[in-house]
Parts: C-alpha cells; structure tokens; sequence
C-alpha cells in the first residue's frame, strides 16, 4: 500500500470499509432512546449516515480513488463529525472529536502536504464546532478545542513523516536493488524488469529491439598488470563513457563482471551496428583518456516481437544470440562488431 498512492485498490477499499461501518454504526444510534435529537436534526443526523454508506460505493464499485476523491471524502469525514456533534443529545460522551482521526490519519497516509494542512485547518474548526455547544468560559472551551486540535493534527504529522520516511526508505531499496554498485549502472533486474515496456514499444511503433553484449577484452590480463582496483576504475570509466553514448530510451546494464549489455529500439540492421559502432569507440576512447587501454568486442542481434509470446523468454534468447556474436567478435581478433541477424528456424525476425 506504501508508495503507490490513493489510487491502489487497498487503500479504496480501506476507505470504503470505514464509510461503511461509520455509516451503520452510526445509524443504530438512532434505534437508541434519547441518544440523537429529534425533529429535523434527527433527519440531519441519518442523512448523515446515509452519506457515508452513499459516499462508499463508488469507492467498491471502482476499486481505486484519486486523490482529489480522497481530499473529498477527508474532508466528508470532518463535516460528519460536526453534524453528529451538534445532533447528539449529550456530545461529550457520543461526539468525542477523536472521530476526527479517522479522516485525519487518511488524508496524512494518502495525501499531500497541502491537503494535510487544509485538513490540519478544517479539523481545527470542526473541534470547534463540536465543542462549542457545550458551553462555559470561552477560555476552557479554547483549551479544549486547542488540546484536541492539537492531539490529532500531531498524530497526523507523525504518519505523515513516517509515511514519506517508509516511501523514501521503499525508493532506494528499489534503486539499489536495481543497480550495480561498481559502476551505478543499472543491473540484470533491471534489464528482465524494462523488456516488457520495451517489447510493447516496439510492437506500437513496428520497430526491432536490439541487444548489444559487450565484453571487455583481456580485461584479466589489464587486472593482473595494474591491480584490481585499476581494473575497478576502468569498469568505472567504461561505464561513464557508455552511459554518455548511449541514446536516453536505451537500458545499459552490467549483466556480469565485465559484460554489460545494451537493450534499445532500432528501425534496422543499418542504425543497430552503428550504434554498436559508437560503443566500441566509447570505450577504446575511454580507455586511452583515463588509464590503461581497454578495448571492447560487441555482439548485436535484432529481433521483432510478435503478440503472445513470452517476454522474458525472448529477451534471453535474443541476448544469447547477441553473446555468440561477441564471442566470433573474440575470435576475428577483439575490438569489433560483430553481428547475428538470421535467427535459426524462426523467421519472424531480422
Ligand atoms: P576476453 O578478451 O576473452 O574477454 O578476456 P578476459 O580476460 O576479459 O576474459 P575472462 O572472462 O577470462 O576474464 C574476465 C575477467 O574480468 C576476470 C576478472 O578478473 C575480471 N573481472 C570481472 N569482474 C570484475 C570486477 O568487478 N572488477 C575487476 N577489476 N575485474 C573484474
Ligand atoms: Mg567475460
Ligand atoms: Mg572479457
């Protein structure tokens, strides 16, 4: 529920669960003798409670609420507080203002910070609306008002900080879980968690995905002759220079000690080696520029998605069909492109 907002389906439900047991709840009060006025703010008072259970069925029906709905039913909430405050026969026992927790606690966990402030106003005002009839020294009734006030609009900042707290705390978990902690490149997660928007694309714009596998050449030897620290920092730079190269919509992931992978859209076989081309110049350029010289072989494949078919599975398929590439890249000599279009017993690709 953390993070996603009032539009997820637990927090409408969550919602609606308590305009609906407010709603009945506060409708057998009127089956209590002496408990709710009569004559007109006895139909105030059901109508009310009719209000809530009305107000709770769009919220099931569409199982999502947005957040001017949400501000809406907070808000409804604070209104229902003071009409049943000012329909009670003895408020101080069966009005108590800590019902307005309930809207409040909503609008700190769904809302923004300029909601929550209005709402820290208006609860403010229903306190004091609530209270008002019950009389005596206009210094005890703003104690009291201050005092309730005070107690819910501070729990309410409490969840509030907790809530952006758990939200920011879910965002970098997210973050790391997705990245490479060498290189802060993006990593395998991230690569298998992107090829779903990336397919759809490409089936929407009729272009091919293409998958580039780099692998840095004697990157071992590079290790043994300057440490691996060297080769950390050359991990480092390669990354930078490629990052700087690739295009915004491309996903450029470290998918293994020193292999990333590039996955992005291409209109044909033409602007994919280009692209490879300039990766391979990025890092041969990269190399020279800020330390010892590195070099990388590229393997490219292109496929074109078709409806219905497993996403996951074509990705890897797609990618190990770009790895042999890389690997003849190795075998003609390193530093090249080397690419793989025909894809065995298939011909709905390249
Ligand atoms: P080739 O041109 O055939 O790819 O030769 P290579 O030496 O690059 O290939 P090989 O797979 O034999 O070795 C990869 C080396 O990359 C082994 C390992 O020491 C190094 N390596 C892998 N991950 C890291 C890393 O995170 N940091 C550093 N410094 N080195 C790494
Ligand atoms: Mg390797
Ligand atoms: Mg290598």
């Amino acid at each position: 529920m953390v993070g996603r907002g009032p539009e997820h389906r637990v927090s409408a439900l969550t919602m609606a669960c308590l305009l609906v047991l407010g709603g009945v709840m506060g409708s057998a009060n009127l089956l209590v003798e002496g408990l709710v006025h009569d004559g007109v703010r006895r139909w105030l008072y059901g109508g009310a409670m009719l209000l809530c259970v009305v107000a709770a069925v769009p919220l099931l029906v569409r199982q999502r609420a947005g957040r001017w709905q949400t501000f809406g039913l907070v808000l409804l909430g604070d209104l229902i507080y003071v009409v049943v405050a000012l329909c009670m026969d003895d408020p101080v026992r069966h009005a108590s203002p800590l019902m307005l927790l309930f809207p409040a606690l909503v609008a700190a966990w769904f809302l923004g910070p300029w909601e929550l402030a209005v709402n820290m106003v208006v609860v403010t005002a229903a306190c004091l609306a609530g209270l008002w009839q019950l009389g005596g020294p206009p210094v005890g009734l703003a104690v009291q008002v201050g005092v309730s006030a005070l107690t819910l609009n501070a729990a309410s900042v409490g969840v509030f900080v907790l809530r952006r707290r758990v939200e920011r705390l879910l965002d970098d978990t997210r973050t790391l879980s997705e990245q490479d902690p060498l290189t802060g490149l993006r990593n395998r997660r991230f690569l298998v968690a992107q090829a779903p928007r990336i397919w759809r694309q490409a089936r929407r714009d009729g272009t091919r995905v293409a998958a580039m596998v780099l692998d840095l050449d004697h990157f071992k030897r590079l290790n043994d002759a300057h440490g691996h620290a060297t080769g950390d920092a050359v991990l480092r730079a390669v990354a930078r220079a490629l990052s700087a190269t690739v295009r915004p919509t491309d996903v450029l992931a470290r998918t293994g000690g020193e292999e990333l992978v590039v996955l992005g859209l291409v209109a044909d076989t033409d602007e994919a080696t280009h692209l490879a081309e300039r990766l391979r110049a990025a890092v041969a350029a990269c190399g020279t520029a800020e330390g010892p010289a590195v070099t990388a072989s590229i393997g490219v494949a292109l496929t074109r998605p078709v409806d219905g078919e497993d996403v996951t599975d074509a990705l890897w398929k797609l990618i190990d069909r770009a790895d042999a590439a890389m690997y003849e890249a190795k075998q003609r000599g390193r530093d090249q492109v080397a690419t793989m279009w025909a894809v065995p017993a298939r011909s709905d690709v390249a």
